[in-house]
């Protein structure tokens, strides 16, 4: 018989990241001490935004966070996509207050930072939290009643059970999975810029993409309009390792060739850039081992056409927290539910992204099949088609796994 007392051993969560920081409150508003063991120096995010769609503001109120995260983002007016060569509208996705109503929460643009901010005020608040900085967990040891995770100083940490969200290039999968990363030759450029430094004619109220052959473009406000986040995508002509370095402006202005100008000032813009050679794999049945689970791009790492990455590792979390409090807190039992409730999901997102980078950058006779996909689509055609997806809640967070 499973036990589930834990009450003296925290659980312990690898990486102190967005989707760390979800589980760690998920767990922590659910009474059960959490230690954090992050890699890096200080608990933080890097500098760019993202989007957030209703079911990750669905998920922030169920951790109950939610308020602070919707008071720093900027509710879009709509989703827009043209194209980058003629400036063809391909197709626009109102995201105002009937888009709003039918989902219950909005769309919007938040900086990655006040996401995590908004999260580390919650958990921190529950005081059940320890993070540990500086500690790369680079091993992990099943015990009779537990896990212990060893750091790359030979120190033991252990805990009730272990979450690995450790990210994309996750230790933890690496040890129970141990599957290859796609390496997708997609070279992604971000940069936040100014609203002052930021064209007149491209400030809108909206998550903005321009889509052409091998690339596309991104743009939309973050702070209150006060700051523009930039984020360009090109086939890279050499070789991609997996990895984030720095970028060069000379490098990305060599792509983009045959580009509107409205558009392709877009490149000119950033005084600095980072640059991702992205990856993702492909998804896995399994992720739960005994008292060991992944989350977060850990479990499900995708490419970032769908904007949806963040908002899984979310969604984990909560029904993460949901699956512990359906199991009676019984560990094992949580995480395989948790599993089971998650699979199907993620991995329509990873096969869905994929497929939408295909339809983001195609060219020749695609290209214009892609443009006429959605002409005179009407907004409750969009928005049924993106039910599954913006549906989501914490109510029904459990009813894929066959529980409910
Ligand atoms: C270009 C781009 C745009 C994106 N846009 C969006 C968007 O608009 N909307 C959206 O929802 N998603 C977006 N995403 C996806 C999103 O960024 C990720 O899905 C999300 O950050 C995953 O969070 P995570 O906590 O699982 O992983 P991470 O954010 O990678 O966090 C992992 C943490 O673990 C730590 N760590 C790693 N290894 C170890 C170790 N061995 N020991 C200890 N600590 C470790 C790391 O330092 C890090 O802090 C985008 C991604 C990219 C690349």
């Amino acid at each position: 018989m499973e036990d589930s007392h834990h009450a003296k051993r925290p659980v312990l969560v690898a990486g102190g990241g967005i989707g760390g920081l979800a589980a760690a409150l998920a767990l922590t508003r659910r009474g059960i001490d959490v230690t954090v063991l992050e890699q890096a120096s200080e608990i933080g995010e890097i500098g760019a935004g993202m989007q957030l769609g209703p079911n990750a503001f669905h998920a922030l109120d169920a951790l109950g966070v939610g308020d602070l995260a919707r008071a720093h983002a900027v509710h879009t007016d709509c989703m827009v996509m043209h194209d980058a060569i003629d400036a063809y509208e391909v197709g626009r996705i109102p995201t105002g207050e009937v888009f709003r109503a039918r989902f219950g929460q909005p769309y919007a643009v938040i900086h990655r930072a006040d996401v995590h901010g908004a999260l580390l005020e919650g958990v921190r608040a529950t005081g059940r939290i320890n993070f540990l900085t500086s500690v790369r967990a680079v091993r992990v040891i099943e015990e009779s009643d537990g896990v212990a995770v060893v750091d790359a100083d030979e120190r033991i940490h252990r805990g009730a059970a272990l979450i690995g969200a450790d990210g994309v290039k996750s230790m933890v999968r690496d040890q129970y999975v141990g599957d290859p990363a796609r390496v997708t030759g997609h070279v992604v450029y971000r940069a936040v810029v100014d609203r002052a430094e930021f064209p007149a004619d491209l400030q809108w109220n909206a998550a903005s993409i321009w889509v052409g052959p091998n690339c596309h473009l991104v743009h939309y406000p973050l702070r209150g309009g006060e700051q523009y986040n930039v984020v360009v995508t090109f086939h890279s002509r050499q070789q991609e390792v997996w990895g984030v370095t720095d970028g060069s402006r000379e490098e990305v202005q060599s792509y983009f060739e045959g580009i509107c100008p409205q558009a392709r000032q877009l490149i000119d813009l950033p005084r600095s850039w980072r640059r991702w050679a992205t990856a993702d794999r492909d998804p896995i049945a399994r992720w739960s081992y005994g008292r060991v689970t992944l989350l977060g791009d850990a479990a499900h790492p995708t490419t970032q056409y769908l904007a949806q990455g963040a908002c899984m590792a979310l969604e984990d979390a909560v029904t993460l927290g949901e699956a512990l409090r359906v199991s009676g807190d019984k560990i094992e039992s949580a995480f395989d539910l948790y599993q089971r409730s998650r699979v199907a999901r993620t991995a329509r997102i990873v096969l869905s992204a994929r497929e939408m980078g295909r339809i983001y950058h195609a060219s020749g006779v695609e290209r214009l099949v892609r443009n006429d996909l959605w002409r005179g689509r009407s907004p409750e055609r969009f928005y049924d088609a993106l039910e599954w997806l913006y549906g989501w809640n914490a109510g029904n967070c459990l009813s894929g796994s066959g529980y409910a």
